[in-house]
């Protein structure tokens, strides 16, 4: 199975696929975790062109084309292999994240998003997505706290983008239906975890 978890800033989507990447481990699940953009030494160091921070003359239709393309490597060199053994693969976003963010909240548009990244990934959609939805203000007081994390040049959007980004996954969606679940991520993380544990544990044994 091919399963992504989406959401905006501070969703808790790393922390919680950490726990999820254990559980079902501990329950002898062959699972592999990986991320976007990255999860490979191509799309890492496409990564870094994308978020460094002094690099805010970035195109927005560069940007998607990059992530895009940072998604095709890491579909063809390590997630395909690994669903055709059998993993279950774990991925921190994917397809959905590029609709809101760049198709939705840096307003390039919808369909011509779907498009490159129909180009990018032919056909191979996840099996089931949790978007974890969660209020911009909480969310970015999530990462406020987080020392740990590194800066990016997502850092410096206001507000209003993340709210527009959640907007974004709203409509994403409706589009999606029958493959995304939300989960309210606004509650404390362990119950975000067990929320989804709940809906992959589901998901998996039906
Ligand atoms: O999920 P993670 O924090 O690793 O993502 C890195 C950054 O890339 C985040 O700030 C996220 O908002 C941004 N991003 C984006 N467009 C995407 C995917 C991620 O702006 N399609
Ligand atoms: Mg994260």
């Amino acid at each position: 199975f091919f399963i992504t978890v989406e959401g905006g800033e501070g969703a808790g989507k790393t922390t919680v696929l950490d726990q999820i990447e254990h559980q079902l481990k501990q329950d002898g699940r062959d699972v592999i975790r990986t991320r976007e953009p990255g999860g490979i030494r191509i799309a890492e160091q496409i990564r870094t062109v994308i978020l460094d921070v002094n690099h805010t003359e970035m195109d927005s239709r560069t940007e998607a084309l990059l992530y895009a393309a940072a998604r095709r490597q890491h579909l063809v060199e390590k997630v395909i292999p690994a669903l055709n053994e059998g993993k279950i693969v774990l991925c921190d976003r994917f397809i959905d994240s590029s609709l809101a963010y760049q198709g939705y909240a840096r307003k390039i548009g919808f369909n011509e998003v779907k498009e490159i990244n129909e180009f990018a990934i032919e056909g191979h959609l996840p099996d089931l997505t949790l978007f974890f939805d969660v209020d911009p203000v909480i969310g970015m007081s999530r990462i406020n706290a987080d020392y740990n994390r590194e800066v990016n040049r997502l850092d410096q959007e206001k507000l209003e983008f993340h709210e527009r980004v959640r907007e974004g996954y709203s409509k994403v969606m409706t589009v999606y239906r029958d493959r995304i679940i939300k989960i309210d991520a606004n509650q404390p993380i362990e119950l975000v975890f067990t929320a989804a544990m709940n809906v992959i544990n589901q998901f998996v044994e039906s």
